[in-house]
């Protein structure tokens, strides 16, 4: 391929460089001391308190390539996985930064130069949206850079409320905050899929493939904004979307870095159909996986290693669908590095910490999952719509079924899951252990509505026996 990822990863930040930006490390993905979130999911993270104005730093711009994990929290597209040709949980993000230096004018041309001049993608499949209520970079796509106002689309409060906008950025549900302007690459009509704002958006014809946000406020936990000390800029384009196009394929996951990935995956699981989604879930979550063990994630059953744990054994449930009833997951880490570990030398020194953590929570969840399995193709034998609550937390206490792993099971047939039946069998094992006197535990609980799509996230003090 012409651009390979390392190729755009250098293009990127030689442009931005080049236009005096600083260029700055991926931070790690556990966020310092920030409540708020549970792993960084953007590139402007590690810039939070600049945003806020109560940390300062040496440069006004700043440009980086940011490792980001979205499973978990605000932005979670653990469920989109192996579904969309353009969701990752674990991505790279390309971004560049003004902190009360430059703001829409320059963010929007330099985008543009970037994406027309350098890796000259044709104008003509380009469309950019905007916040509704934001002339200026309505005006500044239409009449400065001279996109065609039928490829410029105004995106209102479209997610239920003020501010709940596909374009009205905001890093979690507090924190600096602001309207944004979004680019989106025509894959062509034989992909399936509407322009942005058309009721079949969602299909991967009209990929966005660049955010540009004009970081303006900080979210209050009441809903109200307040002023940013100066207004900023922070953008974030997806390293594996622009590779995909600079490549010719039409989905991320038909990329060099994912193919090889892919292939070892079917090599380790002896997979024979490569178009398969389990192996792309699977080449997927190893990223993930590895990049949180790397920065010091462990498997367990609480708060971000819970998360580790249901991405771990979401993926070796798509090895066993392939027929692998043996360890194997951690058997792609090598792969990964010879594809990675260049740009993310951390990971290379912890490959094999990496490998042993991996394998130890393999061997463990290989102990119940057959025998989970068939629990759960009993309770689908006779044909039911919905997965009774009680047999999706028996799996969830006894065998180590996550939820959201029963859900991506039942998902595939057709199948929705009692999610309301779940939490009070899982209320009333919490009752009887506070009862028995048991400790508390924190959990998060992964959940799933009615119509079996993922919803959200809750924490529980959950009193509940530890398996
Ligand atoms: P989408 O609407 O496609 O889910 P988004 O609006 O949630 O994307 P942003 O929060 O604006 O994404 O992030 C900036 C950029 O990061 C996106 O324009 C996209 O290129 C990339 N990106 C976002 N989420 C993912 C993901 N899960 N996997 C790969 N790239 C992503
Ligand atoms: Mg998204
Ligand atoms: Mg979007
Ligand atoms: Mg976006």
């Amino acid at each position: 391929p012409m651009f390979s990822v390392a190729d755009i990863r250098r293009t990127f930040l030689d442009f931005f460089a080049q236009r005096g930006h600083t260029v700055v490390p991926s931070s790690p993905l556990v966020p310092a001391n920030d409540p708020t979130l549970m792993f960084t999911n953007s590139g402007m993270v590690q810039f939070k308190d600049v945003f806020l104005g109560t940390d300062k730093r040496p440069y006004v711009r700043a440009a980086s390539v940011q490792a980001c994990l979205r499973a978990g929290g605000k932005h979670n597209d653990l469920e989109n996985v192996g579904y969309t040709a353009r969701h990752h949980t674990f991505f790279e993000m390309l971004g560049n930064w003004s902190f009360g230096d430059y703001f829409k004018r320059e963010s929007l041309k330099w985008a543009w130069e970037l994406l027309t001049d350098v890796f000259r993608l044709p104008p003509d499949r380009l469309w950019a949206t905007v916040y509704h209520e934001d002339d200026e970079a309505y005006d500044i796509w239409t009449k400065e850079i001279g996109l065609p106002p039928e490829r410029v689309v105004r995106i209102g409060d479209n997610k239920g409320g003020k501010y709940q906008s596909d374009n009205f950025w905001m890093m979690a549900d507090t924190g600096p905050c602001g309207p944004c302007s979004e680019i989106f690459y025509d894959h062509g009509p034989e992909v399936p899929g509407g322009p942005p704002g058309s009721p079949d958006a969602d299909g991967d014809r009209y990929i966005e493939i660049w955010n540009n946000v004009f970081m303006q406020f900080d979210m209050q936990p009441d809903g109200s904004v307040r002023p940013l000390p100066a207004p900023c800029v922070d953008t974030g384009m997806g390293l594996e979307r622009i590779a995909a196009i600079l490549q010719g394929v039409h989905s991320n996951y038909e990329i060099d870095l994912f193919q090889a990935l892919i292939r070892a995956a079917a090599r380790e699981t002896g997979a024979t159909d490569l178009n398969s989604p389990s192996l792309r879930v699977i080449a997927d979550h190893i990223r993930a996986t590895a990049f949180l063990v790397a920065d010091g994630v462990i498997p367990s059953n609480e708060g971000r290693g819970y998360v580790q744990r249901r991405i771990i054994r979401r993926a070796i449930r798509h090895g066993y669908k392939l027929g692998r009833k043996a360890p194997f997951f951690h058997k792609l880490v090598p792969d990964l590095v010879a594809q990675m570990g260049e740009a993310y030398p951390h990971l290379a020194a912890n490959a094999q910490r990496v490998m042993d953590v991996l394998r130890a929570e393999e061997e463990r969840f290989y102990e119940t999952l057959e025998h989970g399995m068939a629990i759960l193709d009993a309770a689908l034998a006779g044909g039911q719509t919905t997965l009774p609550g009680d047999v999706a937390f028996k799996l969830h206490d006894t065998y180590g079924f996550p939820l959201d792993l029963t859900n991506d099971v039942c998902r595939e047939r057709g199948v929705a899951v009692d999610v309301a039946g779940f939490e009070s069998a899982m209320q009333q094992q919490r009752e009887q252990a506070r009862a028995a006197g048991k400790f508390k535990m924190d959990r998060v609980l992964d959940y799933a509505g009615p119509d079996n799509r993922f919803v959200g996230y809750e924490h529980l003090q959950a009193q509940a026996k530890v398996v």
